[in-house]
């Protein structure tokens, strides 16, 4: 019998819509780019919402106002001197919280119902798996933790009956293109791409790419791991799967079309060869608050698309010779077992040792395919594999930095 679910993972439908008392929030890493735009969204839905723990690494200026404007019970700050720091600043008017256990202690709480995972990298795994396995809906910008363990993840989601909606734009769009629709439906999901700085930069050139142009994003604003990746299209590779593990589809059926003006988000194909695309302004806040009121829409004030300004809308097919670390991602999921965890690690140091101007633009997809040559692939992976080649990863391309 078809399915007549939609989304084979997010089984409650609603984070927020039925209630009238506020959910509270939880927002793992509030001084980032997705942490900004959420409270800024909280901020004019406070009658729904109320953040009662906030959590930063090491940007205790900033998490200072958020606390003084929303007034959490608690905060997290993974760095131990800047933690001591604060408590010295803030007394007893909040608890704050040190290290990675704190904020594997604030996603358990009982005054957390939504948890905003917006960490970078494999950092958002654990606070993840800690969120659902404590029933805690999650509203999930840290993609990684779909990459590295989407098959664990999803089946615990599933398992603990909580909803796992995405704040990717992307994912966001895909999400709002379903409803209403059947899953057994689709025909195949397209992701837009805005194709980074140098969609149009000859390969022979992008040894000359330096950090300054690759932070450069012609679109969107953000952090810069994320903008990384944009420039090397790795994130549209981690957006593939976490295409893949959320909404549940082969990789065959999870097609990139590069789209410059990144005002299409994306859109799904259906059996009857109807496509439906969402489009918007580049705003984060609009698949913030959708993940935060879905599957109901609220006002949100912004800029709006006037069509005859935008005069065309461009596609093209991306280079995946160009952009080796698209095709990456495929391969990588074709190999299956820790191949994904293995492909993100390398990525992540490799990104990291760009930005610190020890390696070449260039080197990043190389660095990925090495290890992935070399690395031992646990095939039936358990979280300690997932760990142990996370950290072997890592180990493997600092000696080749
Ligand atoms: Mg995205």
């Amino acid at each position: 019998m078809a399915s007549l679910t939609c989304l084979p993972i997010l089984i409650t439908l609603s984070l927020n819509v039925m209630s009238q008392t506020p959910k509270n929030i939880a927002i793992l890493g509030s001084t980032g780019s997705i942490g900004r735009n959420s409270l800024s969204v909280i901020h004019n839905l406070l009658n729904r919402f109320c953040v009662t723990y906030l959590s930063t690494n090491t940007n205790i200026e900033l998490l200072q106002s958020q606390i003084a404007q929303f007034k959490p019970r608690g905060v997290v700050v993974l760095d131990e001197a800047k933690a001591a720091a604060l408590r010295i600043i803030v007394g007893d008017s909040v608890e704050v919280l040190t290290g990675r256990d704190g904020l594997l202690e604030i996603v358990r709480r009982d005054d957390v119902d939504i948890v905003v995972n917006s960490l970078v990298g494999f950092a958002g795994l654990k606070p993840t798996i800690e969120a659902i396995k404590h029933r805690k809906n999650i509203a999930l910008a840290n993609k990684e933790t779909l990459v590295i363990a989407g098959q664990l993840v999803t089946s615990l989601a599933k398992e603990y009956g909580v909803s796992l909606l995405p704040i990717d734009s992307e994912h966001s769009a895909i999400l709002q293109c379903l409803a209403g629709e059947q899953w057994s439906r689709i025909a195949k999901i397209i992701l837009t791409a805005s194709g980074g700085p140098f969609l149009n930069m000859p390969k022979e050139e992008f040894a000359s790419i330096t950090v300054e142009k690759a932070l450069n994003h012609p679109n969107w604003k953000m952090g810069n791991k994320i903008t990384i990746d944009c420039a090397t299209l790795m994130n549209k590779g981690l957006e593939v799967i976490e295409a893949h593990w959320l909404f549940d589809l082969p990789m065959e059926r999870i097609d990139v079309v590069i789209h410059p003006q990144s005002i299409i988000h994306s859109m799904v194909e259906f059996i009857d060869g109807s496509i439906k695309a969402q489009l918007g302004l580049p705003d984060m806040k609009i698949p913030i608050q959708y993940a935060l009121t879905y599957p109901d829409r609220v006002q949100l004030s912004g800029g709006r698309i006037d069509f005859p300004k935008l005069h065309t809308l461009t596609f093209l097919t991306p280079d995946r010779e160009k952009f080796r670390c698209l095709q990456l991602a495929y391969d990588a999921i074709a190999l299956g077992g820790t191949a994904p965890t293995i492909m993100n690690a390398a990525n992540e140091v490799a990104v990291q040792a760009f930005l610190e101007r020890k390696i070449a633009f260039h080197r990043i997809p190389e660095l990925i395919e090495q290890a992935l040559a070399k690395q031992i692939n646990h095939l039936s992976p358990d979280l300690d594999h997932t760990f142990q080649s996370d950290h072997k990863t890592r180990e493997y391309v600092r000696t080749l930095l």
